[in-house]
């Protein structure tokens, strides 16, 4: 026997999120975003099951370079282009494109030297204020690039702050359309949320990343009403079992005291294991299929869950902390996070298995 957690990851469920995206921007290129260790769903098995889009993105050149020696032959953007010049040769032997969000990245494609040309993902900086440049320097952006000989096919890009709140995208779709007026070249602006509330964003290529994953991007609405499936079940079992008196703290800190005679099982999942250490009493749990809640601090490799009212449940029971059954949303909002930290914090002790 081995500790019991495991991380399940749904090839399936990924490749049927992908046809959702299909459904929502039927006319546009998927660029599949499979950033840190694809939501941590692992890189090369979420890419296999990914394979029909048109295109991957990520951040690293290496796993890029991974990518291309299994055998991917899609497009491949780096999302933060590159860093130094020593990048742009195998970004170019490889045929990987890259943002452009700097003019310091546009100097260094400038003095490089290089076998080929390089295609980019120009980006306007339309209110998100971290990648880009703004809009009043976009024209003179790609006419440096375009004048370099460095650059192939140009994509007019960006990404918005509050596609996923009530706010919405018309201003920044308002500043991008203004700044990239005229300009007769793709256009790729769209994440999940923008993806699937505004078509308007789609253009021609849109860059889901959550939504892959089978969680929603929005607070307020659930991923299966959006018809997307969890991919990610993380589940362990009761290690120990306790019985509890009134007034009996439970935990580091004791930040939880028995009320009356308690039953507790002590779960092998941790924040360690990725579980948020902010989860507090009462965050969703499953046991043996039923839900119950955590109680007390959640420590390193082990947290707390109330067995009350489960006398059937013991050593031995298994216990879902998301995913099959129990949305990771609903405990990324009980922990005071997102969907996204959770799936990413999954740390590399944990063993994941594909079905
Ligand atoms: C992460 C990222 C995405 C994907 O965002 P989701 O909200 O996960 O769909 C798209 N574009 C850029 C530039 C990103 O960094």
């Amino acid at each position: 026997m081995t500790r019991p957690i495991e991380a399940r990851i749904s090839l399936v469920a990924l490749s049927q999120n992908l046809s959702r995206v299909r459904d929502f921007a039927p006319n546009s290129r998927i660029l599949s975003v499979i950033k840190a260790d694809a939501y941590g769903h692992g890189l090369l098995p979420a890419a296999g099951a990914l394979s029909s889009s048109n295109g991957f993105a990520l951040l690293e050149l290496n796993d890029a370079l991974m990518l291309r020696r299994a055998g991917f032959g899609q497009s491949i953007v780096l999302l933060e282009g590159f860093f130094s010049p020593d990048e742009l040769l195998p970004i170019c032997e490889n045929r990987i494109a890259v943002v452009i969000h700097c003019f310091e990245q546009i100097d260094m494609l400038e003095s490089s030297m290089l076998p080929g040309k390089i295609d980019v993902f120009l980006k306007c900086n339309t209110g998100m204020n971290r990648l880009g440049f703004r809009p009043e320097a976009l024209r003179f952006a790609l006419a440096r690039l375009q004048g370099s000989g460095r650059t192939g096919e140009v994509v007019l890009m960006t990404h918005f702050s509050t596609a996923d709140k009530a706010d919405g995208v018309a201003d920044q779709m308002e500043i991008f359309g203004r700044a990239a007026a005229g300009l007769d070249l793709p256009r790729s602006l769209a994440n999940s949320a923008a993806l699937i509330r505004y078509p308007e964003t789609h253009g021609d290529w849109v860059r889901p990343g959550i939504m892959l994953y089978g969680a929603s991007p929005f607070p307020e609405v659930t991923a299966s009403s959006l018809g997307l499936k969890p991919a990610m079940t993380l589940a362990s079992r009761i290690i120990a079992v306790q019985e509890v008196r009134p007034g009996e703290g439970i935990g580091y800190e004791a930040i939880y005291r028995a009320e009356k005679t308690m039953r507790i099982g002590i779960v092998a999942c941790g924040y360690a294991d990725g579980y948020s250490r902010h989860a507090p009493n009462g965050t969703p749990v499953l046991v043996n299929g039923r839900m119950t809640g955590t109680l007390g601090r959640v420590s390193m490799d082990m947290l707390y869950v109330n067995l009350s009212e489960f006398p059937d449940a013991g050593i031995g029971s298994e216990v879902v902390l998301w995913g099959a059954g129990l949305p990771v949303e609903e405990v990324a909002k009980s922990s005071g996070t997102l969907s996204y930290e959770l799936r990413c914090a999954l740390a590399p002790r944990v063993p994941v298995s594909y079905y």
